[in-house]
């Protein structure tokens, strides 16, 4: 009785993800779904969304969505007592440093990033100490304490744009390799790396496209930059997530593959109906820690909060401010 008055109750959001989720998987996520919406209100809270969060997270409970960059504009001018963060600890750790007296909440404290836990703070002094006067541009997907070692944040939306608007002949870009050799093809800066991946866009090989172009004829194939330059050589285009919509959106294509995480698909899809979307799968496993019965209990509990030690964050917000500044 409960959940199928729930089911019913919800029927307008139902509508938002047909496409993508069936009326099976929906009648076990209406109840979880009408009671986030019932606890924000309560809370006074907002959920923020990575576009790699599940069709449902992302269509029928998040109050904004968008990439790393988006996410990080969209936290400064949140107005709401509580954030919740629906994706992954870094990106938690950003809305706090720009958003310092809001409450921030991750609904899973092991939400990590193959990325994120490739480097740490004592690594960046290593390579400053080894690259004296090179300025040091890192990724968002970081801690906040390796952030407050650097010179400035990018995200793969901006990297380039911040690489050029330091003025330099030369950086050290941390610590997605990819990202960074994606970049130097792009620029005259020359680039140091390191050697972090990002375990779901590395799985992606150049024989994937050539056998996903073989298999599916007319297809349009658009990379993610984590992906190696191999895969990005090979594809049609390159470009961040937000990128990523932006070309499927203006450019419709017949029929088109995302080589990146498999929810962005879903999430696409549900919103552009007419387009062949071909889905190799590959999920990152801590964006799917974050699941609608965590976000419902987060809001519930108001755990599990994201705290930056004062003398990390002050370092930290310098960096990312300094990013949010490049146009
Ligand atoms: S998709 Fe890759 S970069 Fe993004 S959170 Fe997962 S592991 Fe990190």
């Amino acid at each position: 009785m409960g959940a199928s008055s729930a089911i019913a109750r919800t029927r307008s959001l139902y509508e938002r993800v047909r496409k993508v989720v069936s009326p099976v998987e929906w009648a076990l996520m209406a109840a979880d779904v009408e009671a986030i919406l019932e606890l924000k209100r309560a809370r006074n809270a907002v959920i923020l969304a990575h576009n790699y969060q599940a069709p449902a997270i992302f269509h029928c409970v998040a109050d904004l969505v968008g990439d790393s960059l988006a996410l990080a504009r969209e936290a400064r001018s949140v107005e709401a007592d509580t954030i919740v963060l629906a994706g992954v600890h870094f990106m938690a750790e950003t809305a706090k440093l720009l958003n310092p007296d809001k409450r921030v909440l991750i609904p899973d404290t092991r939400a990590g990033c193959s990325l994120a836990e490739s480097i740490t703070p004592e690594d960046v002094r290593l390579i400053r100490a080894r690259y004296p006067g090179v300025p040091v541009v890192t990724y968002v997907n970081t801690s906040a304490a390796v952030k407050a070692e650097s010179d400035i944040c990018c995200t793969s939306g901006n990297a380039r744009a911040v690489v050029e608007s330091l003025g330099v002949e030369r950086v050290v870009m941390l610590p997605d390799e990819y990202l960074a050799r994606n970049i130097a093809a792009e620029t005259d800066v020359d680039i140091i790396a390191w050697t972090g991946h990002c375990e779901v866009h590395e799985l992606f090989t150049a024989a994937d496209v050539a056998e996903l172009r073989a298999s599916y004829p007319g297809l349009v194939v658009l990379a993610h930059p984590e992906c190696s330059p191999e895969v990005v050589a090979a594809a049609d285009y390159s470009g961040s997530t937000a990128g990523i919509a932006r070309y499927v959106e203006a450019q419709r294509p017949g029929r088109v593959v995302l080589l990146t995480e498999c929810s962005m698909s879903d999430n696409i899809a549900a919103l552009n109906p007419g387009i062949d979307f071909v889905r190799p799968c590959n999920l990152c496993p801590h964006m799917k820690r974050i699941t609608l019965p965590k976000i419902r209990r987060a809001l519930e509990t108001m755990q599990h909060e994201v705290t930056i030690d004062p003398a990390v964050a002050e370092g930290a917000r310098r960096a990312v401010e300094r990013m949010l500044e490049v146009r």
